[in-house]
């Protein structure tokens, strides 16, 4: 095991000892605590650790390698063709639960949806929730759609899903000023910025790359929040590093919105904006 995380640190790896330890679990199919108490790895397992060890290596992200992420209290389904949900926004979700709390059924619009890693622990959480998640990637809303059946087999809320572009005037335009919450993980890299190889190479640019300043899907993703909101309905938009005064402005200057203010992750970076509609 050493070797192993030695091998990924070399191969630049962020977190090599726990990734090897990961992958070792998955590939005997027990949790990673089991293997401290392992003595021996049958020969089949070992000759498939050392693939996934190469993959991985290869900067090939973990999550594909094991096909699934976690994310709050789910397991999702990934691998090519989605972006991989990242722990960071669990805490847009936790905010996003604290405005739903004492409504019974509050309608929900995720933009962007990806995995569908907000949109199903919103349905998770808030059991009454309604909620539609939005993605435009004909290869990632598979994902989604694949996630949510998923997540309605094992009994929660079903997830409508709806192939379409968040920036589009008339998306989903029979919740016109119904909608209770939108929150959204946009693309918002500012394009030509550094990411990881395993962003770069293997999530998908449509969910990633955000124009010259970032905020260009967000601009679109703004003129229809203000739409779809009722007045007083909240708005939660998740953004880079840099962008936590940015975005705020951004909000602001819609007009449409009060109570801008955005919110820091655990690691102490600014990480999402939050406001209401205006006129509650
Ligand atoms: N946070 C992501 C990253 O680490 C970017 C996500 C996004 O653009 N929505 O690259």
């Amino acid at each position: 095991m050493t070797d192993a995380a030695r091998r990924l640190a070399e191969a630049g790896v962020e977190s090599p000892r726990v990734d090897a330890e990961l992958l070792l679990a998955h590939v005997l199919g027990v949790p990673r605590t089991r293997l401290l108490t392992l003595d021996r790895v049958p020969g089949d397992a070992a000759t498939r650790f050392a693939d996934l060890l190469d993959q991985r290596a290869g900067r090939v992200p973990l999550q594909h390698l094991t096909g699934r992420a976690p994310f709050r209290h789910l397991e999702l389904a990934v691998g090519p063709g989605v972006f991989v949900p990242r722990p960071e926004t669990e805490l847009l979700v936790e905010w996003a639960l604290a405005r739903l709390a004492g409504l019974p059924e509050p309608v929900v619009v995720d933009l962007g949806a990806g995995s569908g890693a907000i949109a199903l622990s919103l349905a998770h959480e808030h059991p009454g929730a309604r909620v539609t998640a939005v993605e435009r990637d004909p290869g990632a809303v598979e994902w989604t759609r694949h996630n949510a059946a998923a997540r309605r087999q094992a009994g929660d809320t079903p997830v409508e899903v709806l192939a379409g572009d968040m920036t589009d005037p008339r998306l989903l335009a029979g919740l016109d000023g119904a909608v209770d919450l939108v929150v959204s993980n946009p693309p918002y890299v500012p394009d030509g910025a550094r990411v990881p190889r395993e962003v770069a190479d293997h999530d998908p640019p449509l969910a990633l790359w955000g124009g010259p300043d970032g905020l260009d899907v967000v601009r679109g993703l703004l003129r229809t929040a203000a739409r779809l909101l009722r007045p007083g309905g909240h708005l939660g938009v998740e953004h880079a590093d840099q962008q936590g005064s940015a975005l705020p402005v951004l909000v602001r200057g819609h007009g449409g919105f009060t109570g801008v203010a955005d919110h820091p992750d655990l690691a102490g970076r600014p990480r999402f904006t939050t406001a209401r509609r205006a006129g509650g």
